[in-house]
């Protein structure tokens, strides 16, 4: 199959990827998918007039390369004014790089740092595009549509889980993958079991878990340092390196506020026993050791995710409703 720098370039111009990208974007594409690209552009196609494309450009196994499109998100299931069928049509690179990092990562796993931190400072700036209007409307009082509104509580979390079903679905945090974090767990993403069109169940990806493993996954997640947080019909188990809901609302400043925290936290040091197990656990430093080996909090740092509290062995850190 022929691809030529000007196909190349034109299916980049389709997928919109940023011209500092499309080196970067080359190992997330397949030849069949640029020449699907120059064919559909942005318009929805039906399955089957893709799998004779396919099969007229000599691929054998059309329908598999179909769905392994759509598995991959290069493709996306779509409407098509009410006509019938299944009808496709092409994402956008916004779209794509994430299930890449997701679900690839040992393609990912070749690129050089300096183009994953390019690729994720882009990625971040046009999330924060889409969302960052509703982190403010939230950290300002506002009932808006909007993902990990707040921190839970693993009594919150387990309460949350059961309102959700019988089944879930775990993923890999995709703000995990995109950084390629290596010092928290990443398979920690916990849905509710959709089966829609462009679900990771339609898709094919993901685990199927009961709701009792759901609950032993983020209890785990917990212990490991991740903080839930939530609503609606995921149970995010975030860090405060890789997310990306974190790292835009250290941008906003909106601590307390966005993603909303319910509680205080209380340290008692007379019950202390400065194990320290809470300095390591603490994902915004507000647990520490000062210059003398001595365990300090400070409340000015404290996002308020409540994961000391779950995890201090000696009950040393209460929680106070706000
Ligand atoms: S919001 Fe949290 S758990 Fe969800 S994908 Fe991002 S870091 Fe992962
Ligand atoms: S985990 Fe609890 S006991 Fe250990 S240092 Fe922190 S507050 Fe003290
Ligand atoms: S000190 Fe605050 S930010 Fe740190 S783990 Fe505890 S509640 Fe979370």
């Amino acid at each position: 199959m022929e691809k030529t720098e000007t196909m190349y370039k034109k299916a980049m111009e389709i997928w919109e990827v940023p011209e500092e990208f499309y080196e970067a974007a080359a190992p997330m594409y397949r030849e069949y998918e640029i020449r699907l690209a120059h064919e559909m552009e942005k318009a929805p196609a039906k399955e089957e007039t893709i799998c004779d494309l396919l099969t007229s450009w000599g691929e054998e196994d059309a329908e598999r390369l179909l769905f392994e499109s759509y598995q991959r998100n290069v493709l996306e299931k779509c409407e098509a004014d009410g006509k019938d069928g299944v009808w496709y049509k092409m994402t956008d690179f916004y779209g794509r790089y994430p299930f890449f990092a997701q679900f690839e990562p040992e393609a990912y796993a070749k690129y050089s740092q300096e183009t994953v931190d390019r690729l994720n400072a882009w990625d971040l700036e046009v999330y924060m595009k889409y969302v960052s209007q509703a982190a403010l409307d939230i950290a300002a009082g506002k009932d808006v549509p909007m993902h990990q509104t707040q921190y839970l509580t693993l009594e919150e979390s387990d309460a949350m889980l059961d309102t959700l079903g019988e089944e879930f679905l775990v993923v890999p945090c995709n703000c995990k993958a995109m950084g390629r974090c290596t010092e928290k767990p990443v398979d920690v993403c916990v849905g509710k079991l959709q089966k829609g069109p462009n679900s990771f169940y339609d898709r094919k990806l993901g685990k199927v878990v009961s709701a009792a493993e759901a609950k032993e996954l983020v209890h785990w997640a917990n212990k490991k340092g991740l903080m839930q947080s939530g609503e609606h019909e995921w149970l995010c188990n975030c860090d405060g390196v890789h997310c990306y809901p974190t790292k835009m609302a250290r941008i906003l400043k909106t601590r307390l506020r966005y993603p909303t925290s319910h509680y205080e936290i209380l340290w008692d040091p007379k019950v202390c026993i400065q194990c320290g197990k809470c300095t390591r656990i603490c994902n915004h430093g507000a647990f520490y050791k000062d210059a003398q080996g001595n365990v300090v909090y400070d409340e000015e740092k404290c996002w308020g995710c409540t994961i000391c509290a779950s995890n201090c062995p000696k009950g040393a850190i209460t929680l106070k409703k706000r």
